[in-house]
């Protein structure tokens, strides 16, 4: 490990610069607070939707926008870029259209997809039409897109709601010509809030065009490697990994077909595919045992293919000590869990997760969003940063709640969490430390963090 990197995270001692950051950060959080009481605004128990707007005019959003933040381990595709931009884009398009009937339900309302001109199916019309004769139908659309928690007391069916919105555009997605804009927007719209590397649970489903249909699966991952390179030569520092995704609710023998994909491609791209995961709502999908069967052929499929493919799993997305997903995972071939929210209920499972040296991806405003937690100063990651569990901050699914970047959910765990600039420091250099970046791109990653976190904090206190 380089020797500049133990420094920085040393988190037993600041230098003077970065002890005079943590004076002045909390001098903002002081100042955000103080406002918030002479305007009477309960600030911990409104909702991020609701502060959006004041968390982007404080200067304290203004500072973690500039913070380098090194690694967002945790994002899905499908909803890692800005709705906003997507509606946009789509209406550049002649042959996008938008779903409107609302006497039939075959298709959720607002559904965006592409068709050839004499194709169109009853209830479509073009966005671009759509747009244009409405004026509010812009923001008619943008609610549709996005997920938003108004007030924490607010009845949301959140996971109905929630899945509704990756219909609405799944499609669209998959459409190459927008599916590689989409991408690269989201890469910009990270590398423009200082994180230099992305993780992707990535579902993998057919992308087409004008000329064909049937692209085979490895299309994306080409086109993701070329919009990776052709980023990289503005943005030498910045780097992807696709992690290869199924879903929890199909039936093992289906996800048992796709985690043979996922090794044929870890196989032919092995610094690209860096590990599985399954996902969805785990209150209705099949728990982690039950694919047990897969996780124990595992060995198998690696003396197959020859190499190894770590699991990355969404366990815990729950608050309920009835879910035992977390005590399922095959913790030894498992690298980073997502949620976990509720480790904290069982204590030497956490133990063993330290032990087993598994990092908990934890994404602040997706668990207040979909109804896990409300007041944010209760979130089991503050429990998992007192018992030394590491931590890395996420935005999950930012194009579906609304915003883009990481700096919000710094912001969020900052004001409710009671961080130190030492903690902040710590949950940036897990991102790159628990990344599945190889061991020379790690080294490199490491050195630019740095560096970058250094400027910053020079810059900071001028
Ligand atoms: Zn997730």
């Amino acid at each position: 490990m380089n020797s500049l990197f133990l420094i920085a995270q040393n988190t037993t001692s600041l230098s003077k610069d970065e002890q005079v950051l943590d004076n002045k950060l909390s001098l903002l959080k002081t100042e955000i607070l103080n406002n918030a009481e002479k305007d009477k605004l309960p600030i911990y128990t409104t909702t991020f939707s609701t502060l959006k707007p004041l968390i982007e005019n404080s200067t304290l959003y203004k500072t973690f926008q500039k913070m380098p933040k090194g690694a967002l381990l945790h994002s899905h595709s499908g909803g890692i870029t800005n709705a906003e931009w997507l509606i946009h884009k789509a209406a550049a398009y002649e042959n996008c259209y938008v779903f409107t009937d609302t006497n039939q339900q075959k298709h959720p309302f607002g559904q965006l997809m592409i068709f050839k001109e004499n194709e169109v199916p009853n209830g479509f019309i073009k966005l671009k039409d759509f747009l244009k004769n409405d004026s509010n139908a812009k923001e008619k659309l943008l609610q549709l897109l996005t997920l938003k928690r108004n007030n924490l007391s607010e009845y949301i069916d959140y996971w109905v709601e929630f899945e509704k919105r990756f219909q609405r555009i799944g499609s669209l997605l998959t459409y190459r010509p927008i599916f590689k804009e989409y991408y690269q927007e989201a890469f910009q719209e990270l590398i423009k809030d200082h994180v230099q590397h992305v993780e992707i649970r990535y579902i993998f489903g057919q992308l087409f065009d004008d000329e064909r249909q049937d692209y085979p699966i490895e299309t994306a991952v080409f086109d993701l490697k070329k919009i990776e390179k052709e980023i990289q030569k503005t943005h030498p520092e910045f780097t992807v990994k696709i992690i290869y995704t199924s879903l929890k609710f199909l039936d093992k023998t289906i996800v048992e077909k796709e985690l043979e994909k996922a090794y044929q491609l870890k196989k032919k791209y092995p610094d690209f595919i860096t590990g599985f995961d399954l996902v969805a709502d785990e209150a209705s999908g099949n728990s982690v045992a039950y694919f047990n069967p897969l996780w124990k052929n595992m060995k198998n499929l690696e003396k197959k293919y020859r190499v190894k493919l770590p699991l990355y799993l969404h366990a815990g997305e729950s608050c309920s000590i009835h879910n035992h997903n977390i005590s399922e995972i095959p913790l030894a071939n498992n690298r980073r869990i997502g949620h976990a929210l509720n480790l904290i209920y069982f204590p030497k499972l956490m133990e063993q997760v330290k032990q087993k040296q598994n990092l908990i991806e934890v994404s602040p405003i997706s668990n207040q969003t979909l109804g896990y937690v409300s007041d944010l100063r209760n979130h089991p990651a503050r429990v998992l940063l007192a018992n030394n569990v590491n931590i890395s901050i996420n935005s999950d699914d930012p194009g579906v709640f609304g915003y883009d970047g990481l700096s919000y959910d710094f912001w969020m765990a900052f004001m409710n969490w009671d961080l130190t600039v030492k903690d902040l420091k710590k949950l940036i250099f897990n991102s790159i430390e628990f990344s599945s970046l190889n061991t020379s791109e790690k080294q490199k990653a490491k050195l630019h963090l740095q560096k970058e976190w250094n400027a910053f904090v020079k810059n900071s206190i001028q």
